[in-house]
């Protein structure tokens, strides 16, 4: 069996950050909503045929605010992904969910219909940033979301912090963390602004956001690797930190270049040597006119996607494991990496090499020196 991953895109929300850049609507109707989960239902159940020799082992709702369904749609489209696919016994299933959404009755039905794992995001504990962000819960309402989730029966619960953010300091990175810390999460990922063009953000410019500088920024992001190490909460990628054996089997997949499936508008795919990516388009996804874009990329491309994908990974790249995959050695992207480890971005690992911590920092530029990304 091969093992996949499915995602189903949820792209509704009760209002839109200012930063947000994700395919996701505010203030759907009714009427809209149930149309999208119908078509979702039809478009996973065409897959079957296609999947017979397939095991999912992760199941990820993501959006968008997924707990903004009712948890009878929700049940549905998890109904339509148990009855399309064989799901292992021991898939992970997450939704991810905003404070001041889903609720106690609501979660419980969940964790009944089979999701086992929450992602919340709170992205800070302080009223001025959330304000800022244009995010419409508070702290309390994070702290009562994740209350209700527990006494749901959830024990494997995610929560989202992002650093950078308008009128953030490292004192109140701190804060948010330590509050955070204190309700005991299994995951956590920390994810860095980026003012994207087409957002309110973007419009405004970063010079009128009152941002941190660069040099804070740096700073919160090694002190928080730090702080979360000494909380039990170990860094396994660049914006992802886990206690052991709770890392996100989902996104693992997307890192460690496994097959996966992704339904709805934006959503993209990797599945039997296929790259597609849908139109993030929610009107085309109801009409049953969107597009999608599909490659299938030469051995060349997918050695280079290969390694980067990995190299966001603690564990960076595993010499043995590209000889297995690709059946030649990565010699050329080791002596390449290796070029780093003199400025202390790169380390040696026992099977290969891996970014440090400031060279996560700096990943991108790295990768884009090394890597062909037209191979
Ligand atoms: S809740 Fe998430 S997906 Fe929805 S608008 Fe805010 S950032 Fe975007």
């Amino acid at each position: 069996m091969r093992p996949l991953g499915v995602y189903l895109h949820i792209p509704f929300c009760r209002s839109k950050c200012l930063y947000c850049d994700f395919c996701s609507v505010p203030h759907a109707d009714d009427e809209t909503v149930a149309r999208y989960v119908a078509a979702l239902c039809r478009d996973i159940r065409s897959y079957a045929a296609a999947c017979a020799d397939c095991e999912v082992d992760s199941v990820y709702f993501g959006g968008g605010t997924p707990t903004l369904l009712p948890p009878e749609l929700l049940e549905q489209l998890l109904s339509a992904v148990l009855e399309t696919f064989r799901v292992t016994e021991a898939a992970e299933i997450t939704a991810e969910c905003n404070p001041a959404t889903g609720g106690a009755a609501a979660f419980s039905r969940l964790r009944r219909a089979g999701f086992n794992r929450l992602s919340i995001g709170l992205q800070s504990a302080d009223a001025r940033e959330l304000r800022a962000l244009g995010r419409l819960h508070t702290y309390p309402d994070f702290c009562r979301t994740w209350e209700q989730a527990v006494s749901a029966g959830f024990a494997n619960l995610s929560a989202d912090v992002m650093f950078g953010i308008p009128y953030q300091t490292e004192e109140s990175l701190a804060r948010t963390l330590g509050q955070v810390c204190a309700l005991r999460p299994q995951h956590l990922s920390c994810y860095a602004l980026s003012v994207e063009p087409g957002t309110p953000f973007g419009r405004r410019g970063e010079a009128a956001l009152h941002l941190p500088d660069e040099e804070s920024v740096r700073r919160m992001y090694l002190n928080l690797i730090a702080y979360l190490e000494g909380q039990g909460l170990a860094q396994y990628e660049i914006s992802n930190f886990a206690r052991p054996g709770y890392e996100c089997r989902h996104n693992l997949k997307y890192w460690n270049a496994e097959e996966y499936l992704g339904f709805g508008p934006a959503a993209h795919s990797d599945f039997g040597g296929t790259r597609s990516g849908n139109a993030a388009d929610l009107r085309a996804y109801l009409d049953g006119t969107m597009e999608s874009e599909r490659e299938t990329p030469g051995r060349e491309e997918r050695m280079n996607e290969y390694v980067m994908l990995r190299m966001r990974l603690t564990a960076g790249l595993d010499a043995g494991a590209f000889a297995r995959r690709f059946g030649q050695g990565a010699e050329h992207f080791l002596t390449a990496f290796g070029r780093f480890i003199p400025g202390g971005f790169v380390r040696r690992t026992a099977a290969g090499l891996a970014f440090t911590p400031e060279g996560m920092l700096v990943s991108n530029a790295i990768l884009s020196e090394i890597l062909d990304f037209n191979a």
